[in-house]
């Protein structure tokens, strides 16, 4: 299968193997043997393991970002952030391991202990938007916990995630670090359904969520599930909007052409604010130069593949034929080379009501739609009105009321005057209703991929 560069169309960037259900079923045995032995490895000898892999990944840190801009399109400071955090990921993962894995002891009646143990294979499988990182937040912590690791990277972008792996499975024993690639349908589905596979942690749409949740059902596999998001924020009437208030509006709009799952999709702002919000976003839009990713003046690539770029071309040619407003703003870097890559200009969609497609989907692009309310308990009202449920942020002077609307809001995560990533890695709180299943907590991923069991003495 080839892999295409989204700033240039034409360009092959690599070409990965289109597995059959049957190369899936070999890698899974070598995973489960691997299991036997790996299980049994001290955690003091995996974290040393795994410190060592980060230090290597460090090392191949410029050519991995430059691949990986390659095949997705993001700017090199964005991918470069990805990868960085991805081996940060590892370090604190190494560092947490050996005071996480200590039993716990409960003896209010009787002695008993909480003990951990790997509970088996675990098939990773992950979007395109961040490969890498997404990857790595599951891979890490599960090889650390004892387990062995199948990944199924996106078919759009499964490059740098192989590179990655290519760099860092010499650092384990063969069978515990596997990756394979192809459709979704025919790798993704072999180890949703194979009884070998015990976990399978999924980061993807909440479409494919249901899928891989029916298929995991045969054999009641534990399950881990980020998917899709609507995020809104909700501007009120005494927020600040300044110059940083505004760029992090825009950031958490357009970081990654807006194919970030928890990017702001909605805007809702108190009505006497409006004008004022799209005249300064649209002035900040106005300064994003969209360009090739790996030109170091663009501050936003392309849409990663056709399909997404027609899904929002789309969108946005639905907006124009209700009558609604769309601007077009931000500057072209390269207008001679533009119509050889998948590049949208960022938006401001005005007008929309909350049944329109803009509104009501996840548009993962550069676009957002602005819509007025007048009472705030109507704004948190039609917030909540969606089946998504990742994260919103309240834009307010006023830090207790952001708290009060934070507790009415139907997310895994409320931001105030801001609409981020958490810097901590160790913080983590998914998504909601049908944005995703799982709870992380202090010690990131570390207990979902163990079985919890007790000794009573
Ligand atoms: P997707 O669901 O189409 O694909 C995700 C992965 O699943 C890919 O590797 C794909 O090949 C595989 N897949 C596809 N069909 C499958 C099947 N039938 N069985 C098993 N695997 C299958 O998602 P995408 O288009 O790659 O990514 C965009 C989506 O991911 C958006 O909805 C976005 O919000 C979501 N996302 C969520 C998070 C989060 O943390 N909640 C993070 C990033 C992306």
């Amino acid at each position: 299968m080839n892999v295409t560069n989204p700033a240039r169309c034409s360009e092959v960037v690599g070409q990965v193997p289109l597995c059959s259900e049957a190369d899936v079923e070999q890698v899974i045995e070598a995973a489960h043997a691997a299991f036997k032995t790996w299980s049994r490895t001290t955690a003091e000898d995996r974290a040393s393991r795994l410190s060592e892999a980060a230090r290597s990944l460090r090392s191949a840190l410029p050519e991995l970002t430059t691949l990986f801009v390659r095949e997705n399109g993001k700017p090199l400071r964005e991918a470069e952030r990805d990868i960085q955090r991805s081996i940060e990921l590892m370090e604190i993962i190494a560092a947490d391991l050996p005071e996480w894995s200590r039993p716990a002891l409960f003896d209010k009646h009787q002695p008993v202990w909480a003990r951990k143990r790997p509970r088996g294979v675990t098939a990773v499988i992950s979007p395109w938007n961040s490969p890498v990182l997404l990857s790595f937040k599951r891979l890490v912590p599960a090889i650390a916990t004892g387990n062995t690791v199948v990944v199924k990277p996106a078919s759009y972008c499964p490059l740098s995630m192989m590179e990655c792996a290519r760099i860092i499975t010499p650092h384990f024993p063969a069978g515990v670090l596997n990756v394979v690639t192809g459709h979704g349908s025919v790798v993704g589905e072999t180890l949703a359904k194979d009884e070998r596979v015990r976990a399978i942690a999924f980061t993807g749409s909440t479409e494919t969520g249901r899928r891989i949740l029916e298929l995991a059902a045969g054999s009641v596999k534990k399950v881990f599930m980020e998917l899709g998001g609507n995020d809104p924020a909700l501007v009120l009437a005494d927020a600040v909007l300044d110059e940083q208030a505004v760029n992090r509006m825009t950031n958490s709009i357009l970081r990654a052409s807006g194919q970030v799952c928890i990017a702001i999709k909605r805007i809702y702002v108190h009505e006497s604010r409006i004008q004022e919000l799209v005249e300064k976003l649209d002035r900040s839009f106005d300064r994003i130069v969209v360009g090739d990713g790996l030109m170091p003046e663009t501050t936003m690539g392309p849409l990663n593949n056709k399909s997404q770029f027609d899904f929002v071309t789309g969108l946005i040619e639905q907006c124009r034929r209700k009558g609604l407003t769309v601007t077009a703003g931000g500057q072209k870097l390269a207008p001679e080379t533009w119509d050889q890559g998948l590049f949208v200009l960022p938006s401001i969609v005005l007008g929309a009501g909350d049944q329109d497609d803009i509104v009501r989907c996840e548009q993962f692009g550069p676009l957002v739609p602005i819509l007025p309310f007048q009472e705030e308990h109507e704004a948190i009202a039609r917030a909540n009105d969606s089946e998504y449920g990742l994260r919103a942020s309240v834009w307010t002077a006023r830090t207790e009321r952001a708290l009060e609307l934070a507790d009415r809001l139907e997310a895994g995560a409320v931001f105030h005057n801001n609409h981020g990533i958490f810097q901590d890695l160790h913080i983590e709180f998914p998504g909601i209703k049908q944005s995703g299943l799982s709870r992380e907590s202090r010690w990131g991923a570390l207990d979902h991929y163990a079985d919890i069991y007790g000794f009573a003495g």
